[in-house]
């Protein structure tokens, strides 16, 4: 059996052309850039093209550019660089909606006495802007705020709040880890000071990230050790890894705006059609702002592990709001921030899509997923009621 790949911002394949621009680093050229023999000084070179590739795509200077080890890493670096830049101020605002490699270390820094405010966002998923503005003070050193979120796609305004920000001299950081190389992004016209990004959320391996830092913002390395990245991120270099992160990069800004219009298609036509298809089914967020690959449906009366299991049994890959953890399934901390129903916070799924996936793979989840919800509806006592009063109704 095939598998249908619709978990893209889980994670991606490595593209063809990414493998093969890491591959010599990880035969031939093996040395270390830091060496003084041209075997090993000579893979300076590759680095700093990679660096250029990735600076390009989100329109920075290539100084402004520092690899690190993953998207987490690069979130932990922007916000601790920014504690210990400004020792004097103690608040950090941030969303309830951040991914756990923000939200978990804002947590940390809480429990070492930082203030941390976590602004609410509307029913759509978008940052409530007036709670924004009011948690601001003397005090906030700075704003993290994701540019899309990983569950829903929604693209928070981050080009508007910057402007406010900036006024007020509060440093502005935005986890990019789901839309670089899928949307536009140009820090010229959006001028935050600090940007995550993440290789394997863009066609690139596990374990190579970057960090954007604006040219005159303070920065503290968080890895501290040799000299590597300019005495900003010690360790040595990923060559390879971060070879291929420049190609991904590369590919990405050569086709996004095809890309998006294809996901989009692709993305519209599961949703248009469950819609369709399967009673009682809400789309979750701001279906005008968000990512193009993304689409998260809240199916109400069933569960969405449920789902999972029988989508697999076709090898359907997608992902559910849910977290199993400690045997208890805990509802997405983004749904429920959100507010979305009880009813349907259980029951969402997300499908989300990249470049390889194809109409016919699409045509399979419209295929089997009327039926997986009708099944599982039957086996729910609430599921079942509804069901038969729609279908009297109907009558
Ligand atoms: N931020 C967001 C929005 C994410 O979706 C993820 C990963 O899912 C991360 C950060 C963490 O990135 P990484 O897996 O590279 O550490």
């Amino acid at each position: 059996m095939d598998t249908i790949y619709f978990d893209n911002n889980a994670t991606t394949n490595i593209a063809p052309e990414v493998l093969n621009e890491m591959l010599p680093y990880l035969r031939e050229f093996y040395g270390n850039p830091s060496s003084m023999h041209t075997f090993g000084g000579q893979l300076h070179r590759k680095i700093e093209e990679a660096r250029q590739k990735v600076a390009k795509l989100i329109g920075a200077e290539p100084e402004e550019i520092i690899f690190t080890s993953c998207g987490t890493e690069s979130d932990n670096a922007a916000i601790m660089s920014a504690a210990e830049s400004f020792p004097n101020k103690r608040h950090i605002v941030t969303s309830r909606v951040e991914h756990p490699a923000v939200l978990n270390f804002c947590k940390h820094l809480a429990r070492k006495g930082y203030r941390v405010t976590y602004i609410p966002v509307t029913k759509h998923g978008q940052i409530n802007m007036d709670e924004l503005l009011k948690a601001l003070d003397e005090d906030t050193l700075i704003v993290s705020l994701m540019y899309a979120n990983n569950e829903t796609g929604v693209i928070f305004p981050i080009a508007e709040i910057v402007d406010f920000l900036k006024e007020k001299g509060i440093l502005l950081h935005t986890d990019a880890v789901q839309a670089v190389g899928k949307v536009p992004i140009d820090i010229s016209k959006m001028p935050v000071d600090m940007l995550s990004l993440s290789g394997h959320k863009l066609h690139a391996p596990k374990g190579v990230g970057a960090l954007y830092v604006r040219k005159g913002t303070r920065f503290h390395p968080y890895i501290i050790g040799g000299h590597q990245e300019h005495g900003r991120r010690a360790g040595t270099e990923n060559v390879a890894s971060i070879a291929a992160l420049g190609k991904a990069c590369e590919l990405a800004g050569e086709n996004l705006y095809k890309e998006m219009q294809y996901l989009k298609g692709l993305r519209d036509k599961i949703e248009n059609a469950l819609l369709k298809l399967c009673p009682n089914t809400i789309i979750n967020g701001d279906t005008n702002n968000r990512l193009p690959n993304t689409t998260n449906i809240s199916f109400e009366y069933v569960e969405g592990e449920a789902i999972l299991l029988r989508l697999n049994e076709f090898g359907i890959c997608a992902s559910s709001g849910s977290a199993c953890t400690s045997g208890s399934l805990e509802p997405s901390h983004v749904l429920r921030a959100m507010g979305v129903p009880a009813t349907a916070i259980h029951g969402s799924i997300r499908f989300s899509l990249s470049r390889y996936n194809t109409e016919a793979e699409v045509d399979k989840v419209i295929e089997v997923m009327p039926a997986i919800i009708k099944e599982l509806r039957q086996f729910s006592p609430f599921g079942r009621d509804k069901q038969k009063t729609d279908s009297l109704s109907k009558n």
